[in-house]
């Protein structure tokens, strides 16, 4: 998968992709992340990619005409490849979106600076608009790469066991179960007897249980749009019910 991202700064991309999963990943040639700078398509003197709003008012907007060249551009090589453009006004980006556009072969990922876009970019440019949470950050470098790794944790290959996210919080509507390692006895807490005792079915049950229960202390609207089975409704139930009399 080939991640293309137009930016003002290329060079923020270069360390956080060179760790970990993702840099061993890269070094597969599981997936391509290039940075391209914006300048690059930009005329004149100065390279200006940015002027002051009309109607007056403080800051700078990104001008339009270097986005839509390079753009158009990227798209001579990858003419089916989505545009994403990052703003604190898009659609909030969750687990589902990463899976459905880890299907993609090619997403160029649009990172803004100063008060954003010229409103042109939105309405003539870009296939989506994407926020990672209700708060202001200083440019779109910072989302591009929260999607881009939660994306590529849904290419096949990337994380070394396949089984590693299915279990991961949101993958299947709820949260995770807690997880514990050794020491069996931690500052006098010990681990729960049923992830001692061998027995899959038993471990099994008891993580849907704490999944339930989790979701439902800490997030309880995900419990609304989650396919759950009658076993999953009366252990609910029970929860609730439980929840209600310990107080
Ligand atoms: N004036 C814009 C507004 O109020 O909607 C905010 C501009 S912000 C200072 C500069 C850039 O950072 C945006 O164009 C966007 O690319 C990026 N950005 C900031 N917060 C973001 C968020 N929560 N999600 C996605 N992108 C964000």
């Amino acid at each position: 998968m080939i991640f293309d991202v137009l930016t003002l700064f290329p060079d923020m991309f270069d360390s956080p992709l060179r760790e970990s999963i993702l840099g061993r990943a890269i070094k597969q040639g599981l997936l391509e992340v290039r940075a391209h700078n914006l300048r690059h398509w930009a005329e004149g003197k100065h390279l200006t990619t940015d002027d002051t709003p009309y109607g007056g008012g403080d800051g700078m907007v990104m001008k339009p005409e270097p986005i839509a060249k390079a753009i158009a551009e990227l798209r001579l090589q990858a003419p089916t490849a989505k545009v994403l453009l990052m703003t604190p006004q898009g659609v909030p980006f969750r687990q589902q979106h990463a899976r459905e556009l880890a299907r993609e072969e090619n997403l160029i990922f649009l990172c803004g600076r100063y008060e954003g876009f010229d409103e042109r970019v939105r309405e003539t440019l870009v296939d989506a608009e994407f926020s990672i949470g209700d708060f202001v950050l200083t440019g779109g470098e910072l989302p591009a790469m929260v999607m881009i790794d939660a994306i590529s944790r849904n290419l096949p290959g990337v994380l070394g066991s396949s089984s590693s996210a299915e279990s991961d919080s949101f993958v299947d509507g709820l949260l995770e179960y807690p997880q514990y390692t050794r020491p069996a006895v931690f500052n006098g807490m010990s681990v729960p007897d049923v992830l001692l005792s061998g027995d899959h079915g038993k471990i099994a049950g008891w993580r849907r249980e704490q999944q339930l229960l989790r979701t439902l202390q800490r997030r309880p609207e995900l419990l609304e749009s989650v396919s759950l089975s009658e076993l999953d409704l009366k252990t609910l139930d029970l929860l609730r019910q439980k929840i209600a009399t310990d107080g």
